[in-house]
């Protein structure tokens, strides 16, 4: 049979740097990377939500760094840190992410929030990439993974800057695993369909229960933050060294049967 095995996971020791790490997908996101042996950098602007979850894991292999994503010394910063706790980054998780539009409809929304929106969204995966692949680059490997939604295949789902910022961070993702493939270093996207987190709740707002009903439809349940994570942490490990430029769309099959809602 040969020594061939699909699991564990190889993610003993390494390093994950998770941007947003201090609520929702991304909190779930650092418990399951430390369980599996990890150690994990969380990377928020909430710093008291952030020192909590931090509080909450393990210490000794846990470390919580003050960053707003869509400023580039604060994402600099970040990654500096990592390499000054333990050395090396050997996963980047780009996942902060905000819906804060007020309106679905573009007519009603302004050009601030659009603005706001795609600073944090698509630029913080931008300054997110560049820096960890200046730390990556040296050492010939590494995995950067950047949170899209099911968004960023299919509209009426979400407003529209949140939208757009999805798509875009998808063109990104592909842009980046061209040109770090020789550099041993993998690019891919996670797109979660609905999880009801505090920024989902946000961005629903009247649309909730329509949008429960859409998904209920189909699998009978919403996402859990573990259903995004699990793939993530494929995508984090060594199993998965062979699989680069991917949008790895988490959503059932919802995306066949549904075209939006709004
Ligand atoms: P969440 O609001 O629970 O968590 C987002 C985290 O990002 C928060 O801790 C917040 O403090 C942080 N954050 C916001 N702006 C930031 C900034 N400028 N700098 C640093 N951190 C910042 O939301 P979530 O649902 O867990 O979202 C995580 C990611 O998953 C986002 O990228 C989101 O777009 C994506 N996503 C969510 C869903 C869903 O249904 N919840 C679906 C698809 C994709």
């Amino acid at each position: 049979m040969g020594s061939f095995s699909v699991l564990p996971l190889k993610l003993e020791g390494k390093v994950v740097l998770i941007t947003g790490g201090a609520s929702g997908i991304s909190a779930t996101t650092a418990r399951l990377f430390l369980k599996h042996g990890a150690k994990v950098v969380i990377a928020d602007m909430q710093d008291e939500l952030g020192h909590s979850v931090f509080k909450e894991l393990d210490p000794q292999f846990t470390t919580f760094v003050h960053c707003d994503v869509s400023k580039e010394t604060d994402v600099e910063n970040a990654v500096n840190h990592a390499i000054s706790m333990y050395g090396k980054l050997d996963i980047m998780y780009n996942n902060a992410g905000i819906a804060r539009e007020s309106q679905y409809n573009i007519l009603d929304n302004t050009q601030a929030d659009f603005e706001q929106v795609i600073r944090v969204n698509l630029v913080g995966a931008f300054l997110g990439t560049k820096y960890a692949a200046r730390v990556m680059i040296p050492a010939r490997k590494g995995s950067i993974i950047n949170t899209a939604s099911v968004c960023s295949i299919m509209g009426g789902l979400a407003p529209p800057a949140y939208t757009s910022s999805k798509h875009v961070v998808v063109r990104l993702m592909k842009n980046a695993a061209v040109e770090l493939k020789i550099f041993g270093i993998c690019v891919n996207c996670v797109s979660p369909y609905l999880v009801l987190t505090p920024m989902a709740k946000d961005y629903l707002k009247q649309y909730e229960e329509r949008a429960l009903n859409l998904y209920s439809n189909l699998k009978g349940e919403v996402l859990k933050p573990e259903g995004v994570v699990e793939v993530a942490l494929f995508l984090g490990s060594d199993k998965s060294k062979y699989v680069s430029g991917h949008n790895l769309v988490i959503e059932g099959g919802f995306s066949i049967v549904n075209s939006g809602f709004c």
